[in-house]
Protein backbone atom coordinates (compact mmCIF):
# COMPACT_ATOMS: atom_id res chain seq x y z
CA UNK A 1 0.00 0.00 0.00
CA UNK A 2 1.17 3.56 -0.91
CA UNK A 3 1.35 4.66 2.79
CA UNK A 4 3.59 1.61 3.63
CA UNK A 5 6.24 2.34 1.32
CA UNK A 6 5.28 6.18 1.95
CA UNK A 7 6.94 5.56 5.77
CA UNK A 8 9.08 2.48 4.66
CA UNK A 9 11.53 5.65 2.86
CA UNK A 10 10.79 8.01 5.31
CA UNK A 11 11.56 6.86 8.62
CA UNK A 12 13.55 3.26 7.27
CA UNK A 13 15.55 4.47 4.43
CA UNK A 14 13.48 1.87 2.17
CA UNK A 15 15.80 -0.99 3.98
CA UNK A 16 12.43 -2.96 5.08
CA UNK A 17 11.76 -5.78 2.23
CA UNK A 18 7.95 -5.58 3.96
CA UNK A 19 6.89 -3.32 6.44
CA UNK A 20 5.53 -4.60 9.74
CA UNK A 21 3.73 -4.64 13.11
CA UNK A 22 6.82 -5.17 14.90
CA UNK A 23 8.93 -2.26 12.82
CA UNK A 24 5.93 0.16 13.55
CA UNK A 25 6.09 -1.03 17.09
CA UNK A 26 9.94 -0.47 17.87
CA UNK A 27 9.72 2.59 16.41
CA UNK A 28 6.66 4.18 18.20
CA UNK A 29 8.31 3.16 21.32
CA UNK A 30 11.47 4.79 20.40
CA UNK A 31 9.69 8.19 19.32
CA UNK A 32 7.40 7.97 22.80
CA UNK A 33 10.70 7.15 25.14
CA UNK A 34 12.20 10.12 22.61
CA UNK A 35 9.07 12.36 23.32
CA UNK A 36 9.14 11.68 27.23
CA UNK A 37 12.65 13.06 27.34
CA UNK A 38 12.19 16.08 24.82
CA UNK A 39 8.93 17.61 26.57
CA UNK A 40 10.45 17.19 29.89
CA UNK A 41 13.46 18.88 28.76
CA UNK A 42 11.36 21.72 27.20
CA UNK A 43 7.81 22.20 28.87
CA UNK A 44 6.91 23.16 32.25
CA UNK A 45 3.59 20.98 31.76
CA UNK A 46 4.98 17.98 30.56
CA UNK A 47 7.68 18.33 32.83
CA UNK A 48 5.20 18.79 35.78
CA UNK A 49 2.97 15.80 34.56
CA UNK A 50 5.63 13.23 34.00
CA UNK A 51 7.84 14.12 37.19
CA UNK A 52 7.88 10.22 38.23
CA UNK A 53 7.85 9.11 34.18
CA UNK A 54 11.21 7.91 32.44
CA UNK A 55 10.82 5.44 30.22
CA UNK A 56 8.68 2.84 28.97
CA UNK A 57 9.86 -0.05 28.50
CA UNK A 58 6.80 -1.84 25.95
CA UNK A 59 4.18 0.31 24.48
CA UNK A 60 1.89 -1.70 26.86
CA UNK A 61 3.24 0.89 29.16
CA UNK A 62 1.58 3.76 27.49
CA UNK A 63 -0.84 3.93 30.40
CA UNK A 64 1.83 4.91 32.52
CA UNK A 65 1.33 8.80 30.81
CA UNK A 66 -1.46 10.32 32.36
CA UNK A 67 -4.37 11.61 29.77
CA UNK A 68 -4.06 14.81 28.67
CA UNK A 69 -7.37 17.00 27.01
CA UNK A 70 -8.58 20.28 25.81
CA UNK A 71 -8.52 22.10 29.46
CA UNK A 72 -5.15 21.36 29.64
CA UNK A 73 -4.69 23.12 26.11
CA UNK A 74 -6.73 25.72 27.53
CA UNK A 75 -5.21 26.14 31.22
CA UNK A 76 -1.69 25.80 30.00
CA UNK A 77 -1.40 27.86 26.93
CA UNK A 78 2.18 28.07 26.10
CA UNK A 79 3.29 25.67 28.57
CA UNK A 80 3.13 23.02 26.04
CA UNK A 81 4.74 24.61 23.47
CA UNK A 82 8.95 23.40 23.46
CA UNK A 83 10.50 25.56 20.65
CA UNK A 84 10.79 29.27 21.17
CA UNK A 85 8.69 31.61 19.97
CA UNK A 86 11.16 32.43 16.64
CA UNK A 87 10.71 28.79 15.67
CA UNK A 88 6.78 29.30 15.60
CA UNK A 89 5.45 29.79 11.87
CA UNK A 90 1.67 29.31 12.39
CA UNK A 91 -0.46 29.93 15.63
CA UNK A 92 -4.61 28.47 15.23
CA UNK A 93 -6.90 29.20 17.12
CA UNK A 94 -9.89 26.74 17.56
CA UNK A 95 -13.08 28.11 19.63
CA UNK A 96 -14.41 25.41 22.27
CA UNK A 97 -17.45 24.47 22.34
CA UNK A 98 -19.69 25.49 25.68
CA UNK A 99 -20.62 28.79 26.91
CA UNK A 100 -17.45 30.06 27.79
CA UNK A 101 -16.41 30.23 24.59
CA UNK A 102 -12.65 30.01 25.48
CA UNK A 103 -10.22 29.51 22.80
CA UNK A 104 -7.67 26.73 22.32
CA UNK A 105 -4.12 27.63 20.88
CA UNK A 106 -2.53 25.44 18.98
CA UNK A 107 1.52 26.12 18.16
CA UNK A 108 3.04 24.64 14.98
CA UNK A 109 6.81 25.30 13.41
CA UNK A 110 7.39 25.19 9.90
CA UNK A 111 8.85 21.47 9.77
CA UNK A 112 5.07 20.43 11.97
CA UNK A 113 3.02 21.56 8.83
CA UNK A 114 5.48 20.24 6.42
CA UNK A 115 5.06 17.02 8.07
CA UNK A 116 1.16 17.19 7.13
CA UNK A 117 1.81 18.59 3.65
CA UNK A 118 3.74 15.18 3.07
CA UNK A 119 1.56 13.40 4.03
CA UNK A 120 -1.72 14.74 2.81
CA UNK A 121 0.51 14.10 -0.57
CA UNK A 122 1.15 10.47 0.15
CA UNK A 123 -2.46 9.90 1.02
CA UNK A 124 -3.93 11.86 -1.44
CA UNK A 125 -2.16 9.51 -3.91
CA UNK A 126 -4.46 6.64 -3.23
CA UNK A 127 -6.93 8.81 -5.41
CA UNK A 128 -5.75 10.82 -7.46
CA UNK A 129 -2.49 10.67 -9.51
CA UNK A 130 -0.03 12.69 -11.92
CA UNK A 131 -1.77 14.18 -14.58
CA UNK A 132 -5.31 14.33 -12.71
CA UNK A 133 -7.02 17.53 -11.52
CA UNK A 134 -8.24 18.38 -7.87
CA UNK A 135 -10.76 20.76 -6.98
CA UNK A 136 -10.15 21.89 -3.16
CA UNK A 137 -13.82 22.67 -2.14
CA UNK A 138 -11.87 24.04 1.54
CA UNK A 139 -11.05 27.44 2.45
CA UNK A 140 -7.78 28.12 0.65
CA UNK A 141 -6.77 31.89 0.84
CA UNK A 142 -5.04 31.09 4.17
CA UNK A 143 -1.22 30.62 3.84
CA UNK A 144 -0.88 26.98 5.44
CA UNK A 145 -4.38 26.94 6.22
CA UNK A 146 -6.34 23.24 5.65
CA UNK A 147 -6.73 23.71 1.66
CA UNK A 148 -2.95 25.89 1.28
CA UNK A 149 -1.37 22.66 2.70
CA UNK A 150 -3.59 20.27 0.56
CA UNK A 151 -2.28 22.20 -2.45
CA UNK A 152 1.25 21.95 -1.53
CA UNK A 153 0.40 18.07 -1.05
CA UNK A 154 -0.78 18.29 -4.48
CA UNK A 155 2.32 20.02 -5.87
CA UNK A 156 4.38 17.29 -4.64
CA UNK A 157 2.40 14.28 -6.41
CA UNK A 158 2.11 16.24 -9.45
CA UNK A 159 -1.63 16.38 -9.25
CA UNK A 160 -2.91 19.71 -10.62
CA UNK A 161 -5.00 21.71 -7.69
CA UNK A 162 -7.85 24.10 -8.60
CA UNK A 163 -8.41 25.76 -5.02
CA UNK A 164 -11.74 27.03 -5.04
CA UNK A 165 -12.89 27.81 -1.20
CA UNK A 166 -15.67 26.40 0.27
CA UNK A 167 -19.09 25.72 -1.92
CA UNK A 168 -20.49 29.47 -3.12
CA UNK A 169 -23.45 28.73 -5.43
CA UNK A 170 -23.54 25.59 -7.47
CA UNK A 171 -23.35 27.45 -10.85
CA UNK A 172 -19.83 28.54 -10.02
CA UNK A 173 -18.77 25.55 -9.27
CA UNK A 174 -19.65 22.93 -11.75
CA UNK A 175 -18.21 25.46 -14.43
CA UNK A 176 -15.25 25.54 -12.40
CA UNK A 177 -15.01 21.76 -12.57
CA UNK A 178 -16.30 21.68 -16.44
CA UNK A 179 -13.85 24.50 -17.12
CA UNK A 180 -10.62 22.81 -15.26
CA UNK A 181 -11.07 19.33 -16.20
CA UNK A 182 -11.71 18.67 -12.52
CA UNK A 183 -11.95 14.97 -11.89
CA UNK A 184 -11.51 14.42 -7.97
CA UNK A 185 -12.60 16.76 -5.44
CA UNK A 186 -11.60 17.73 -1.79
CA UNK A 187 -13.94 18.69 0.82
CA UNK A 188 -16.90 18.47 3.27
CA UNK A 189 -19.41 15.67 3.31
CA UNK A 190 -22.66 17.55 2.76
CA UNK A 191 -21.39 20.37 1.13
CA UNK A 192 -19.64 17.41 -1.85
CA UNK A 193 -23.21 15.92 -1.25
CA UNK A 194 -25.56 19.02 -2.22
CA UNK A 195 -23.12 19.67 -5.16
CA UNK A 196 -23.12 15.89 -6.54
CA UNK A 197 -27.11 16.01 -6.44
CA UNK A 198 -26.88 19.78 -8.59
CA UNK A 199 -24.97 17.75 -11.36
CA UNK A 200 -27.00 15.02 -11.61
CA UNK A 201 -30.60 16.80 -11.75
CA UNK A 202 -28.99 19.08 -14.28
CA UNK A 203 -27.48 16.67 -16.31
CA UNK A 204 -24.36 18.18 -16.38
CA UNK A 205 -21.35 16.27 -18.01
CA UNK A 206 -19.03 16.05 -15.56
CA UNK A 207 -17.30 12.53 -14.22
CA UNK A 208 -15.18 12.49 -11.70
CA UNK A 209 -12.73 9.28 -10.34
CA UNK A 210 -12.42 9.95 -6.93
CA UNK A 211 -13.69 12.15 -3.88
CA UNK A 212 -12.08 13.09 -0.46
CA UNK A 213 -13.95 13.29 2.29
CA UNK A 214 -12.39 15.67 4.71
CA UNK A 215 -13.13 18.29 7.58
CA UNK A 216 -16.19 16.83 9.07
CA UNK A 217 -17.24 13.88 10.52
CA UNK A 218 -19.22 11.95 8.19
CA UNK A 219 -21.95 8.44 8.01
CA UNK A 220 -21.95 5.42 5.95
CA UNK A 221 -25.16 7.03 4.62
CA UNK A 222 -24.20 9.96 3.58
CA UNK A 223 -21.10 8.20 1.58
CA UNK A 224 -23.33 5.54 -0.10
CA UNK A 225 -25.22 9.27 -1.30
CA UNK A 226 -22.38 10.78 -2.67
CA UNK A 227 -21.09 7.67 -3.84
CA UNK A 228 -24.60 7.73 -6.17
CA UNK A 229 -24.77 11.17 -7.12
CA UNK A 230 -21.63 11.10 -8.58
CA UNK A 231 -20.85 7.05 -9.43
CA UNK A 232 -17.26 7.37 -8.79
CA UNK A 233 -15.19 6.25 -5.76
CA UNK A 234 -15.56 7.86 -2.52
CA UNK A 235 -12.62 8.42 -0.03
CA UNK A 236 -12.64 9.21 4.16
CA UNK A 237 -10.10 10.78 6.13
CA UNK A 238 -9.87 11.21 9.37
CA UNK A 239 -7.51 14.96 11.25
CA UNK A 240 -8.15 17.24 13.71
CA UNK A 241 -6.59 20.58 13.91
CA UNK A 242 -4.72 19.61 17.33
CA UNK A 243 -2.95 16.91 15.19
CA UNK A 244 -1.70 19.10 12.47
CA UNK A 245 -5.05 18.51 10.70
CA UNK A 246 -4.73 14.88 8.52
CA UNK A 247 -4.13 12.29 10.49
CA UNK A 248 -5.79 8.80 8.64
CA UNK A 249 -7.54 7.82 5.46
CA UNK A 250 -8.82 5.15 3.49
CA UNK A 251 -7.01 2.79 0.93
CA UNK A 252 -9.01 1.57 -1.95
CA UNK A 253 -10.79 -1.29 0.26
CA UNK A 254 -12.47 1.30 2.29
CA UNK A 255 -12.68 -0.57 5.43
CA UNK A 256 -11.27 2.25 7.90
CA UNK A 257 -8.70 4.94 7.58
CA UNK A 258 -5.15 3.67 7.76
CA UNK A 259 -3.51 6.19 10.36
CA UNK A 260 -0.38 8.03 9.71
CA UNK A 261 1.45 6.17 12.34
CA UNK A 262 5.12 7.23 11.54
CA UNK A 263 3.47 10.96 12.96
CA UNK A 264 0.61 9.37 15.03
CA UNK A 265 -0.30 6.92 17.75
CA UNK A 266 -3.96 6.30 18.24
CA UNK A 267 -5.81 4.57 21.01
CA UNK A 268 -9.39 3.97 22.10
CA UNK A 269 -10.52 3.86 25.74
CA UNK A 270 -12.73 3.12 27.80
CA UNK A 271 -14.97 6.57 28.02
CA UNK A 272 -15.23 5.61 31.92
CA UNK A 273 -12.59 3.74 32.99
CA UNK A 274 -9.95 5.23 30.88
CA UNK A 275 -8.54 1.38 30.48
CA UNK A 276 -6.93 0.61 26.69
CA UNK A 277 -9.94 -1.34 24.86
CA UNK A 278 -9.68 -4.01 22.02
CA UNK A 279 -9.82 -3.20 18.65
CA UNK A 280 -13.49 -3.01 17.34
CA UNK A 281 -14.61 -1.79 20.82
CA UNK A 282 -16.14 1.84 20.51
CA UNK A 283 -14.68 4.07 23.02
CA UNK A 284 -12.93 7.89 23.27
CA UNK A 285 -10.22 7.89 20.64
CA UNK A 286 -7.01 9.39 22.15
CA UNK A 287 -3.87 10.52 19.82
CA UNK A 288 -0.09 11.27 20.31
CA UNK A 289 1.84 13.46 17.60
CA UNK A 290 4.69 11.10 17.76
CA UNK A 291 7.19 13.92 15.58
CA UNK A 292 5.77 17.42 16.41
CA UNK A 293 8.02 19.74 17.55
CA UNK A 294 6.33 22.60 18.27
CA UNK A 295 3.41 21.70 21.17
CA UNK A 296 3.34 17.77 21.17
CA UNK A 297 0.07 16.31 22.51
CA UNK A 298 0.22 13.25 24.20
CA UNK A 299 -2.33 10.66 25.22
CA UNK A 300 -4.80 13.37 24.17
CA UNK A 301 -8.63 12.73 24.14
CA UNK A 302 -9.87 14.26 20.53
CA UNK A 303 -13.25 14.19 21.82
CA UNK A 304 -14.24 11.80 19.12
CA UNK A 305 -16.05 8.89 19.92
CA UNK A 306 -14.63 5.70 17.99
CA UNK A 307 -12.88 2.31 17.38
CA UNK A 308 -10.11 1.07 15.85
CA UNK A 309 -11.02 -1.62 12.98
CA UNK A 310 -9.78 -5.27 14.12
CA UNK A 311 -7.93 -7.62 12.28
CA UNK A 312 -5.74 -6.89 8.73
CA UNK A 313 -6.99 -4.82 5.86
CA UNK A 314 -7.35 -6.22 2.49
CA UNK A 315 -4.15 -4.13 1.33
CA UNK A 316 -2.33 -6.18 3.71
CA UNK A 317 -0.84 -3.11 5.13
CA UNK A 318 0.06 -3.00 8.93
CA UNK A 319 -1.05 0.55 9.44
CA UNK A 320 -4.04 0.54 12.03
CA UNK A 321 -7.25 1.15 11.19
CA UNK A 322 -9.75 4.02 12.38
CA UNK A 323 -13.01 3.20 11.74
CA UNK A 324 -15.93 5.90 11.24
CA UNK A 325 -15.95 7.81 14.08
CA UNK A 326 -19.15 7.28 15.76
CA UNK A 327 -19.99 10.66 17.29
CA UNK A 328 -18.37 13.84 18.67
CA UNK A 329 -18.23 13.75 22.59
CA UNK A 330 -19.54 17.77 22.59
CA UNK A 331 -21.92 17.95 20.25
CA UNK A 332 -24.89 14.99 21.94
CA UNK A 333 -28.33 16.05 23.28
CA UNK A 334 -29.54 13.63 25.81
CA UNK A 335 -32.92 12.80 25.30
CA UNK A 336 -32.91 11.22 28.84
CA UNK A 337 -30.62 9.49 30.76
CA UNK A 338 -29.84 6.55 28.89
CA UNK A 339 -30.69 7.92 25.14
CA UNK A 340 -28.88 10.77 22.87
CA UNK A 341 -29.01 12.20 19.18
CA UNK A 342 -26.13 13.60 17.42
CA UNK A 343 -25.67 15.45 14.08
CA UNK A 344 -24.36 12.20 12.29
CA UNK A 345 -27.14 9.93 12.94
CA UNK A 346 -29.48 12.95 11.67
CA UNK A 347 -27.56 13.50 9.02
CA UNK A 348 -26.99 10.06 7.85
CA UNK A 349 -31.16 9.92 7.96
CA UNK A 350 -32.22 12.68 6.58
CA UNK A 351 -30.14 12.87 3.22
CA UNK A 352 -32.19 9.66 2.43
CA UNK A 353 -34.60 12.55 0.49
CA UNK A 354 -33.13 12.68 -2.63
CA UNK A 355 -33.33 16.49 -3.36
CA UNK A 356 -32.27 17.41 0.07
CA UNK A 357 -29.41 19.65 -0.41
CA UNK A 358 -28.87 20.83 3.72
CA UNK A 359 -30.92 20.56 7.07
CA UNK A 360 -30.77 22.44 9.93
CA UNK A 361 -31.03 20.98 13.44
CA UNK A 362 -31.81 22.47 16.34
CA UNK A 363 -33.14 21.64 20.19
CA UNK A 364 -35.51 24.69 21.68
CA UNK A 365 -36.51 24.15 25.53
CA UNK A 366 -35.30 20.93 25.13
CA UNK A 367 -38.32 19.08 23.84
CA UNK A 368 -38.88 20.41 20.42
CA UNK A 369 -36.99 19.12 17.53
CA UNK A 370 -36.71 22.35 14.45
CA UNK A 371 -35.80 20.82 11.97
CA UNK A 372 -35.12 23.06 8.47
CA UNK A 373 -34.85 21.04 5.23
CA UNK A 374 -33.36 22.88 2.15
CA UNK A 375 -34.61 20.86 -1.05
CA UNK A 376 -33.13 21.48 -4.38
CA UNK A 377 -35.96 22.84 -6.65
CA UNK A 378 -34.62 23.87 -9.99
CA UNK A 379 -37.79 24.39 -11.96
CA UNK A 380 -39.82 25.99 -9.16
CA UNK A 381 -42.37 22.63 -9.79
CA UNK A 382 -42.33 21.51 -6.29
CA UNK A 383 -45.83 20.01 -5.36
CA UNK A 384 -45.07 17.47 -2.48
CA UNK A 385 -44.47 19.16 0.64
CA UNK A 386 -46.78 17.85 2.92
CA UNK A 387 -45.24 14.28 1.15
CA UNK A 388 -41.79 15.51 2.19
CA UNK A 389 -42.46 16.50 5.58
CA UNK A 390 -43.89 13.05 6.17
CA UNK A 391 -40.95 11.08 4.60
CA UNK A 392 -39.12 13.10 7.04
CA UNK A 393 -40.66 12.70 9.96
CA UNK A 394 -40.50 8.57 9.32
CA UNK A 395 -36.94 8.73 8.74
CA UNK A 396 -36.20 10.56 12.00
CA UNK A 397 -39.04 8.04 13.77
CA UNK A 398 -36.37 5.16 12.34
CA UNK A 399 -33.90 6.87 14.98
CA UNK A 400 -34.58 4.59 18.21
CA UNK A 401 -33.85 7.40 20.32
CA UNK A 402 -35.70 9.55 18.82
CA UNK A 403 -38.95 7.41 18.76
CA UNK A 404 -39.22 6.41 22.17
CA UNK A 405 -38.64 10.42 23.29
CA UNK A 406 -41.46 11.23 20.63
CA UNK A 407 -43.98 8.19 21.87
CA UNK A 408 -43.63 9.35 25.46
CA UNK A 409 -44.44 12.60 24.34
CA UNK A 410 -41.01 13.94 25.33
CA UNK A 411 -40.28 15.53 22.32
CA UNK A 412 -41.95 17.15 19.22
CA UNK A 413 -40.76 17.45 16.04
CA UNK A 414 -41.37 20.67 13.66
CA UNK A 415 -40.47 20.35 10.61
CA UNK A 416 -40.25 23.43 7.34
CA UNK A 417 -39.03 23.25 4.19
CA UNK A 418 -37.54 25.79 1.96
CA UNK A 419 -37.76 24.83 -1.56
CA UNK A 420 -34.61 26.38 -3.63
CA UNK A 421 -32.60 26.15 -6.55
CA UNK A 422 -29.11 27.94 -4.77
CA UNK A 423 -26.88 26.13 -2.14
CA UNK A 424 -28.30 26.97 1.41
CA UNK A 425 -25.44 26.92 4.24
CA UNK A 426 -27.00 26.51 7.30
CA UNK A 427 -23.34 25.44 9.32
CA UNK A 428 -20.02 27.42 9.66
CA UNK A 429 -17.73 24.95 9.88
CA UNK A 430 -18.46 21.61 11.72
CA UNK A 431 -22.78 20.40 11.37
CA UNK A 432 -23.81 20.48 15.22
CA UNK A 433 -27.02 19.90 16.27
CA UNK A 434 -27.67 23.89 17.40
CA UNK A 435 -29.27 23.82 20.96
CA UNK A 436 -29.36 26.11 23.94
ZN1 LIG B 1 -5.99 -1.03 3.45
Amino acid sequence: MILDDWINKKIFDNKKVKLTREDLDNYQLERLNYLIEYTKDNSPFYRRLYKDIDKLNSLDELTKLPITNKYDILECDKKMVCVSQSEISRIVSLKTSGTTGKCKTIYFTEEDQDLTIDFFGAGISLLAQKGDTMMILLPCERENGVGDLIRKGLHNIEVKPVPYGLLDTFERCANSIIENKVNSIVGMPVEILALGRYIKEKHLNIKLKSILLSADMVSREIVEEIKEAYDCEVFNHFGITEAGLGCAVECSYHTGMHIRENDILMEVVDPVTKEPLEDGKVGKVLLTTLTRAAMPLIRYETGDIGALVPGTCSCGSPLKRLDYIDYREANVFYLDDDSFINIKDLDGSLFKIKNLINCRIEIQDKSKLNIKLAVLDLNNDNKDYDLLISKAKELLLNIEAIKKAVDTNQLDIDIEVEYTDKWINYYMGKRKIIYD
